[in-house]
Parts: C-alpha cells; sequence; structure tokens
C-alpha cells in the first residue's frame, strides 16, 4: 500500500493538496500548527475572478484552467463532506472610466481570443444586476467568467471532504521536519524569498445572495450566499500585524460611495491577513530544491482561493504520475543563501 502523504498547512493550499490527493486515492494526514484557515485563508472576499486577458501568459492560462474547472472540483467537495463551500459563478460588474472605452474594446476582444465563448465579456449601457456601482461614463464591463467562494466555508468544506474520505486533520500542531507538502503560507516563504503582504476585509450584513459581485476602483464587493457581503482590501507591504485600523474603515466608506445600495447595511466582521507573496509573485508550487521528498505549494498572494484547485492538481500530477505541467515560473527557487 501506498504511504501516506503529509500536508504542513491548513490554509486554502494544503487543504486543496490533501482533498486532491485524497480524491486520488491516497492516505493524507494534514498538521495544522493553530486552526483550519487561521491564516490568510479564514478572510470574507473569496473573489475567483480572471486575470485582464490582455497580454496572455502562462500565469494567465492556468489561472482560467482553474476558474473553468472550479464550478465541477467545489461541488465535488461539497458533496463528498456535505459542506457547502459558498461557491457560484455569478459573474462580475466593473464601472468602465471615462476615455477608457477603446482599452475595454482591446480587453473584450483579448477575453473572446483566449476565454471560453460562454464566459464573454461585454460593455452594456443598462446592467441587469442587484449590486450596481455608480459609473460616469454610463457603462459597465460585466463577464460571466467570474464566481465567488466564502473562504471560511471552503476551509470546512475542504476539511470535511478530506475526513469523510479517511483523511487525518490535526489541528493545534506544527508538522514534524519530515517530508511533507509545505504550504505554510506567508511564514514558510522565507527559503524561497517573498514576503507577507497585509490585507483588511469587512463583512456586511445584506442579502444580495446571488447578484454578480462588483470590481471598482480597487475594491471587491462580493455578495454571498448566506446573506452578507463582503469588501476589501487594503495591500500593506511588509506589515505582520493582524489589527484592522482606519484604513479598513477607508475601503468601508468607499465602498458605500461606489455602491450606494451598502450605505445602511451594517459592519458584522471585520478582519486581517497575510498574503502569501513570491519574490515572482507567481504562486510556488513543486519540489522544494536540495530537500528529497519535500514539496512546496505557496505564494498564493490575492489569487490563492482561485489558483488552489489548479496548484493542487498540478501538485498531485507531479508527485504521483510524475507528469509536470508546472509553468517554469511557478517551480520554487531557493533565495540566495536559502
Ligand atoms: C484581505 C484578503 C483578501 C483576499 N482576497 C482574495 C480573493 O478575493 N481571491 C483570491 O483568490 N485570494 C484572495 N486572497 C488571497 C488568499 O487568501 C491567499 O492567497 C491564500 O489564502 C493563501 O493560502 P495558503 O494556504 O497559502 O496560506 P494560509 O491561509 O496563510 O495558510 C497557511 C497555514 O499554515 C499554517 N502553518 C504555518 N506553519 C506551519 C507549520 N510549520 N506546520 C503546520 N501548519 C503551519 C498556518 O497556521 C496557516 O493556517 C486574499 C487575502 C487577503 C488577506
Amino acid at each position: 500500500m501506498a504511504s501516506e502523504i503529509t500536508v504542513a498547512g491548513g490554509g486554502i493550499f494544503g487543504l486543496a493538496c490533501a482533498w486532491e490527493l485524497t480524491r486520488r486515492g491516497r492516505k493524507v494526514r494534514l498538521f495544522e500548527a493553530d486552526r483550519i484557515g487561521a491564516g490568510a485563508s479564514g478572510g470574507h472576499v473569496g473573489a475567483l475572478a480572471p486575470h485582464a486577458p490582455e497580454n496572455w501568459n502562462d500565469k494567465k492560462q492556468v489561472q482560467l484552467d482553474a476558474l473553468v474547472a472550479a464550478t465541477d472540483w467545489w461541488a465535488e467537495v461539497g458533496a463528498a463532506g456535505g459542506v457547502d463551500p459558498g461557491y457560484a459563478r455569478t459573474g462580475r460588474i466593473q464601472p468602465v472610466a471615462p476615455g477608457a472605452e477603446a482599452r475595454m474594446a482591446e480587453r473584450i476582444r483579448a477575453a473572446r481570443a483566449h476565454w471560453p465563448q460562454w464566459a464573454g465579456m461585454e460593455l452594456t449601457e443598462r446592467p441587469q444586476a442587484a449590486l450596481v456601482p455608480v459609473s460616469p461614463s454610463g457603462l459597465w464591463l460585466v463577464d460571466r467568467l467570474t464566481a465567488r467562494i466564502s473562504p471560511r466555508r471552503a476551509g470546512a468544506a475542504l476539511a470535511a471532504a478530506i475526513r469523510a474520505q479517511g483523511g487525518e486533520i490535526v489541528e493545534g500542531q506544527a508538522a514534524p521536519d519530515a517530508p511533507a507538502i509545505w504550504a505554510t503560507g506567508a511564514a514558510g516563504l522565507a527559503p524561497f524569498g517573498g514576503n507577507g503582504v497585509k490585507g483588511q476585509s469587512a463583512l456586511l450584513a445584506l442579502d444580495m445572495a446571488d447578484a454578480p459581485q462588483v470590481f471598482a476602483d480597487g475594491i471587491h464587493v462580493i455578495p454571498h450566499a448566506d446573506g452578507t457581503v463582503a469588501i476589501g482590501s487594503t495591500t500593506e507591504r511588509d506589515v505582520l500585524d493582524r489589527r484592522t485600523d482606519e484604513q479598513l474603515e477607508a475601503v468601508i466608506d468607499k465602498a458605500r460611495v461606489l455602491c450606494p445600495a451598502l450605505a445602511d447595511a451594517p459592519v458584522i466582521d471585520r478582519w486581517a491577513g497575510i498574503r502569501p507573496r513570491a519574490r515572482s509573485r507567481a504562486p510556488l508550487v513543486g519540489p522544494w530544491p536540495g530537500r528529497p521528498g519535500h514539496y512546496v505549494a505557496n505564494g498564493g498572494f490575492k489569487i490563492g482561493l482561485a489558483m488552489a484547485p489548479a496548484i493542487a492538481a498540478m501538485l498531485a500530477d507531479l508527485m504521483l504520475e510524475g507528469r509536470d505541467r508546472i509553468p517554469p515560473g511557478f517551480w520554487p527557487k531557493l533565495r540566495a543563501g536559502g
């Protein structure tokens, strides 16, 4: 019988890797030093949103593949463990800045070239949506590819799925220093370079159910199925405390101006997490150089929730079948002295 695989880290990367190995028939034991979702994966936002399709590259293709596969992948997770991860492909609406029409037309052409037909982007003067951001140009860009997930529910759903299929999850215990998949988030980046980037978000009580999410002026507004709307995020380099502060209040105020429907919705939670940002800004996935049997899944930065299923599948292909689909830019490289 094949030996058990150890996974270090109960964030979205560690859980996704553990689930992918479990669903392929391997026995997994996951160690989480704190509790499931204690790190960057325990927040509110959960935008599974594509990169802008211009200047197409490997990273954009991997992310697109992940977004396309996400519906089935998360449905299987929910069915396996009986916990709903809060996934839905609800689309996205963005106001178009005055004068940006030509750039948006170029974006739409690029989406047609690279995205599946059904996912298409288009400009509209009459958005059909419950939550519409103010648009000074009177134009909005909409797409049908963008989805959302509830990060906390997603972690719980993955943990339930792993346990239901015989995997073991040990919380409150750091992983032993033995061969493992190291998915330890910002704390685990040191050997490879990179840093933590703090982000703050808020949760409002407002039932917008399956309304498309909004991206406006750098702010995500994500309606969840449970009668809440998430707002995020700040981006604070090299700040490693987990306090929320006035920077989050500024984001909330801005979101209420951008989306007047949020004006009176009460804030029911405020949160901060530390995103793992690799030196390359791309995810890190593959063997840990110089440590046979050790693998890395890290560097999710701002798109870790969207990328996790793809990262897990690529790593499982490599570990179980020797099949390398990992873009060269994602392979972990030690920093000098790492
Ligand atoms: C405010 C904010 C908003 C975000 N919004 C989005 C979004 O809309 N869409 C998106 O795709 N991404 C988003 N992200 C990014 C995403 O959350 C991260 O990329 C992702 O959560 C990283 O997951 P991870 O598993 O690598 O790290 P983490 O979630 O940090 O998990 C690492 C875990 O490892 C544990 N650990 C550390 N050391 C050990 C050890 N030695 N042994 C055992 N366990 C250990 C930690 O306790 C932690 O739980 C957002 C992040 C933030 C902060």
